[in-house]
């Protein structure tokens, strides 16, 4: 994998659109010939969770851009992660854990973050689904037809992986150009562009303590969305979801989102999560 140098050119090109500062500084680079070929079109994954910030980011973006922007989900990932469901075998309920949540076992003792689909289940299939159809990719294909263009900057690159599925091939832009992240603002900036905001659910468990903090301070609506998620799965899986046994947080510091004093020492749990805090820096789309 060489993830510094362009690979061979296929009969599509796709960028995988995440919306926040890497993947959208690469649309507009694409958009305005810095990059080539044009991709012949983006794909966006929707957890139908971002904050609103996002989805104007991302109407604004859709009419700078002279190829398409195609919008997929699987539906909200919040509804999915409280719908309460039934063992067949058993008849006892559960809930099915998509979000990487933290869990505070009887003992006290608290759980690394505890499975992590949403990546897969709510961004990584549904693009390839949709490229599939666009593309028009046969079953069982192994020919390489499609280039899938990432937008991981520099200082992110050992998030870089190789594709699922044999008909597609990876594209790093941003490495080819040793951009990071600041450099990405930079570009921007430079280009007259607005800032872009940061792309992450707003309930995201991987968000660090600035994150938390900024979501906050700036985006109090969201943050008071993602208070009540918070309070809600806790809830939710206490009733519904007993044989799980822990209780459900957000924030690693197992405590409730409004009693969190992210610049507090002793609740700064995250600090290993510290980089990107947004989904297109965690998920990899
Ligand atoms: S932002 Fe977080 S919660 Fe949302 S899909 Fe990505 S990893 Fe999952």
């Amino acid at each position: 994998m060489n993830l510094f140098t362009p690979p061979p050119e296929t009969k599509w090109n796709v960028l995988n659109l995440g919306a926040g500062v890497q993947s959208s500084c690469l649309a507009l680079m694409a958009a305005k010939g810095e990059i080539t070929p044009m991709p012949d079109f983006a794909v966006f994954a929707d957890t139908q969770a971002e904050p609103q910030s996002v989805y104007d980011w991302l109407d604004w973006l859709e009419k700078q851009l002279p190829y398409p922007v195609y919008r997929v989900t699987k539906g909200s990932l919040t509804e999915n992660e409280l719908a309460v469901r039934v063992n067949a075998r058993n008849g006892e309920t559960y809930l099915k854990q998509n979000i990487p949540v933290f869990g505070r076992k009887p003992d006290g003792v608290i759980a690394a973050s505890i499975g992590r689909k949403c990546t897969s289940d709510y961004k990584i299939i549904p693009i390839l689904r949709k490229i599939k159809e666009l593309c028009g990719i046969s079953r069982g294909q192994k020919e390489i037809t499609v280039t899938q263009w990432i937008g991981i900057s520099y200082d992110e690159m050992q998030r870089a992986k190789l594709p699922r599925d044999k008909w597609a091939q990876h594209r790093w832009p941003l490495l080819e150009l040793k951009m990071r992240r600041y450099q990405c603002l930079d570009w921007m900036k430079e280009n007259g562009y607005p800032e872009p905001p940061r792309s992450a659910c707003v309930y995201c468990p991987f968000h660090s303590d600035t994150e938390w903090r900024r979501l906050k301070d700036e985006e109090p609506q969201e943050f008071k969305r993602a208070i009540d998620f918070d309070t809600q799965i806790r809830e939710a899986t206490a009733k519904h979801y007993k044989s799980f046994r822990m209780e459900i947080f957000l924030h690693k510091s197992c405590k409730p989102l409004d009693q969190v004093d992210f610049d507090n020492d002793e609740d700064k749990g995250q600090q290993v999560w510290d980089f990107q805090a947004e989904c297109e820096g965690m998920c990899g789309v």
